[in-house]
């Protein structure tokens, strides 16, 4: 059987992120992005190898976007597309893995939308579109939140009135797990060791942040909760606050609940700290000349990184390494470093050399010699996900 193709679909409110996966290559054969959608601007890009295109969309929405799409990756997969993988953000306490998707698994999906009312809908946007164009294809579905459904209940229960877990699913879920998964996986297979017979700390920092504890191939805890709010400082998003914020900014200030959520979610963490860039770069930059705000931002978002992960090493009997992935795990040696001066007594170190030097895009090892492994492994949620959907295919 020839190396099989598999499209990955990442659906927002106004955009559809694709990758177009053969099982056989590293590189994706075709990439790309619709966005816009549902306004005169709307357009499609991609990229196929060195070259790249773009089609004005103008008004298409998530189907008519798709209905472009499909014909171009067909080509570039000459003809053989064998399935589509959806990405997914919440799957509850229903889906501890991937699955195919048909009207009994979409149903059950859309019972969700109240965990995740900004993102399962637009997931469903385009796995409804995709569903009738391409009702031949397998089509799959893979959650976030899947991979931490192994956490066991001292560590995902809130210390709330149990009717609130029983009748009202408010419990700690957690994100990001595709990426957790993926990158626990890469690591053990860089050192020679069984996925399922090793221990992990991860730090996924992106635009969105998160660590997770992995023991023998299963999550054990982690720092995102009920929604991708909790846990550590990111992008735009403050992480932990002290819960009663909400009643204090209600009853000094008078705002309102939309008010609150989209301080904490949008003008918040990096951003907000420094009153100048989500963007990590432009942090490390402003910092080199001096700026206050991005000094500070950075301070914070390490600190905080720190004590995560050493809450999270409480759920490990051993450790075989700490893995840094995402944007910012992946590029910035400062962020890497400023993090473990705040782990010592974890008996991690680095190699301050091999920090810096770390190369784009590759896997490496960055600890001193004789302390605890520190590895820095590229994520790719679209492979992990194509490959949830060809195990299912089989
Ligand atoms: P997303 O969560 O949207 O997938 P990414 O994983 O691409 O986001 O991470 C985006 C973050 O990575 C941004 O804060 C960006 O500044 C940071 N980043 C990317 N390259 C570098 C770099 N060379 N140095 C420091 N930060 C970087």
């Amino acid at each position: 059987m020839s190396a099989r193709n598999i499209l990955v679909i990442n659906c927002g409110s106004s955009s559809i992120k694709f990758a177009l996966v053969n099982e056989a290559q590293e590189e994706f054969t075709l990439s790309g992005l619709a966005e816009r959608l549902g306004s005169p601007e709307a357009v499609l890009h991609w990229q196929q190898g060195e070259q790249r295109d773009s089609q004005v969309i103008a008004g298409a929405n998530h189907r008519q976007a798709l209905s472009h799409l499909l014909p171009i990756a067909q080509r570039v997969a000459g003809g053989q597309l064998h399935g589509i993988g959806h990405r997914v953000v919440h799957g509850g306490e229903d889906f501890p893995g991937a699955c195919r998707l048909d009207e009994v698994s979409l149903q059950a999906i859309r019972k969700l939308a109240p965990l995740a009312p900004l993102h399962n809908p637009a997931n469903l946007l385009g796995i409804e579109a995709a569903m009738k164009l391409f009702p031949q294809l397998v089509q799959v579905a893979v959650f976030d939140t899947a991979f931490h459904q192994t956490l066991p209940e001292h560590a995902y229960r809130y210390a709330l009135p149990e009717v609130m877990y029983r009748e009202h699913g408010v419990r700690r879920y957690g994100f990001h797990g595709t990426s957790h998964r993926y990158v626990g996986q890469q690591a053990a297979h860089l050192c020679g060791l069984s996925f399922s017979a090793s221990s992990w700390l991860v730090a996924h920092l992106g635009n969105g942040c998160s660590t997770c504890a992995i023991e023998n191939g299963l999550s054990r805890d982690t720092s995102m909760g009920l929604t991708p709010l909790e846990g550590l400082v990111m992008g735009t998003r403050s992480g932990d606050v002290d819960p009663n914020l909400y009643s204090h900014l209600a009853r000094t200030l008078g705002w309102s609940l939309e008010q609150i959520d989209a301080m904490l979610n949008r003008e918040s963490g990096l951003f907000g700290l420094s009153g100048l860039s989500n963007d990590m770069r432009t942090l490390e930059q402003a910092r080199e000349q001096g700026h206050p705000g991005a000094t500070l931002a950075i301070e914070v978002f390490c600190y905080r990184l720190a004590k995560s992960l050493a809450a999270m090493s409480c759920a490990l009997r051993q450790l075989d390494g700490l893995i840094f992935t995402g944007g910012i795990g992946e590029n910035s040696a400062l962020v890497r470093s400023k993090t473990l001066e705040h782990l010592t007594l974890l008996g991690l170190k680095l190699d301050e050399q091999a920090n810096c030097r770390c190369p784009r895009g590759v896997a490496s090892a960055i600890h001193a010699e004789g302390h605890p492994r520190i590895l820095v492994i590229p994520t790719n949620e679209e492979r992990q996900i194509a490959l949830d959907t060809l195990a299912l295919l089989d």
